[in-house]
């Protein structure tokens, strides 16, 4: 059946586009087919497609619908690629429960597959002394969410490890690493592939509604959106109906649940968009860290650190820039605005001299950023990952993942097991 509506999928496209060069008309097609599928994950990046080989393996029949020409280009290629440990989050919280299981996953999951990845270890570093008592909440809290290894190190034994390092105090993570994420998203769409699944790239939902309790979704081909003046197409290219939908759009995914008509308001949370830049240190031939670097964590992040890439680049940030969202297509089509503003470096410098006091002028390039998907904002306490099924919102088969910000790439696998095992 899944291959039957893709072929269909494929069919409409091309003949809304022998419809518009007849017509020049920007409705999209005049008889709305739809389909009946049996699981739809919106969105390509790393937890979309967690969640598609998951589904797959477990013998699902699987379509993923992914807005851009290729998978993994929106905030799963935008981050420090740091596989984290699990130390900051509160206890028993989502975010903690999946990134001590995501990272397990991940290890065995990379070492199994040949992805390149290297458990480094990392530094949480005290610069001042009341910044001491931090870095032991940060302990406490590790050890009460199972990490392994934690050690709390004398500045001087940091010294001794990282030479160009300045603390006074500084916690050992030895299970924190790092790995190369377009390797793996590539793998779990090859094997997502292998096991059925079919991704439909260039193909955005842009909302939906209820069909006997059920969601169907309005599907459009990208292109058709790219030009859009504020005014909607009157009809979808086609319209889905799924057994389970999970909506895995990343920054827009409480926007596209806003459009899912059936859904109440009270159950999609407020979006906040907080952008993270990064600088890359010029090389100098060998990296002054073999070790990830980390400051106390600041509002919004996890601050300016230190993140060494599997050739040895290193890199400085992500900072913390609360930036307006965009309207609902855009977003859907990913224009975020992801310039490096070069002067942002006057905010970078003194942060990380706290820590590497001989930075030197001139070393540092503008190099990306990248935006967490908020749902809280500006001095409002941070929150966890929200899942929410039709135990929370009664729509069956319904599935919304918001605010997966980091530790989400960490948390990928274990976020697709929860899914699987829950909501299947
Ligand atoms: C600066 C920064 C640093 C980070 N560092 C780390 C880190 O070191 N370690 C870690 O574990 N995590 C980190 N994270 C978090 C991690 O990157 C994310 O949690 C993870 O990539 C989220 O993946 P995703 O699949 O949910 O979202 P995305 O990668 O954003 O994927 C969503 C996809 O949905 C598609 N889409 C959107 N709307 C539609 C639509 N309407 N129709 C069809 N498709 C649509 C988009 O094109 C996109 O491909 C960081 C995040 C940021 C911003």
């Amino acid at each position: 059946m899944l291959k039957h509506s893709l072929g269909r999928l494929k069919r409409i496209q091309f003949s809304w586009h022998t419809l518009k060069n007849f017509t020049s008309s920007s409705s999209c097609s005049t008889t709305v087919p739809k389909e009946r599928v049996d699981c739809v994950v919106i969105g390509a990046g790393v937890v979309g497609i967690a969640v598609a080989r998951e589904l797959a393996l477990r013998g699902r029949d699987v379509l993923i619908v992914e807005s851009a020409p290729t998978f993994g280009t929106a905030t799963s290629s935008r981050n420090s690629e740091v596989i984290h440990a699990g130390i900051y989050y509160p206890p028993n919280s989502l975010k903690a429960t999946f990134c001590v299981r995501g990272r397990e996953l991940l290890y065995k999951y990379c070492s199994e597959r040949n992805i390149p990845h290297k458990q480094i270890g990392k530094l949480i570093v005290a610069t001042r002394p009341s910044e001491v008592p931090k870095l032991n909440h940060l302990m406490n809290r590790g050890i009460q969410n199972g990490v392994a290894g934690l050690k709390m190190v004398e500045g001087s034994e940091a010294m001794r490890m990282e030479p160009e390092l300045q603390c006074i105090r500084a916690l050992l993570s030895p299970v924190s690493g790092i790995l190369d994420t377009h390797s793996l998203m590539l793998s779990l769409v090859g094997e997502a592939e292998d096991n059925g699944a079919t991704f439909s790239y260039n193909t955005t939902v842009i909302g939906g509604h209820l069909n006997e309790n059920s969601m169907c979704l309005n599907i459009f081909e990208t292109k058709c959106l790219e030009n859009w003046n504020s005014r909607f197409p009157s009809q979808p290219d086609m319209v889905l109906i799924p057994k389970l939908v999970v909506n895995s759009a990343g920054l827009s995914a409480p926007v596209l649940a806003k459009r899912f008509e059936g859904l109440h308001s009270s159950f999609v949370p407020p979006s906040y968009y907080a952008r993270g830049c990064y600088f890359t240190l010029s090389s100098t031939g060998i990296p002054p860290f073999k070790h990830l670097i980390y400051p106390i964590p600041e509002e919004g992040g996890l601050g300016v650190h230190v993140t060494l890439d599997l050739d040895g680049q290193l890199k400085f940030g992500p900072d913390v820039e609360w930036i307006d969202g965009v309207d609902d297509i855009s977003s859907f089509l990913n224009k975020f605005e992801y310039s490096v503003c070069s002067k942002r470096v006057e905010l970078f410098c003194p942060e990380i001299r706290k820590y590497y006091p001989n930075l030197k002028d001139g070393s540092l390039q503008p190099g990306y950023s990248g935006i967490r998907p908020k749902l809280s904002g500006p001095q409002q306490s941070p929150t966890d990952f929200l899942i929410q099924g039709e135990d929370i919102h009664g729509i069956a088969g319904l599935v919304n993942l918001f605010g997966i910000e980091s530790p989400g790439l960490t948390s990928s696998m274990a976020i697709a097991e929860y899914i699987a095992t829950k909501f299947l």
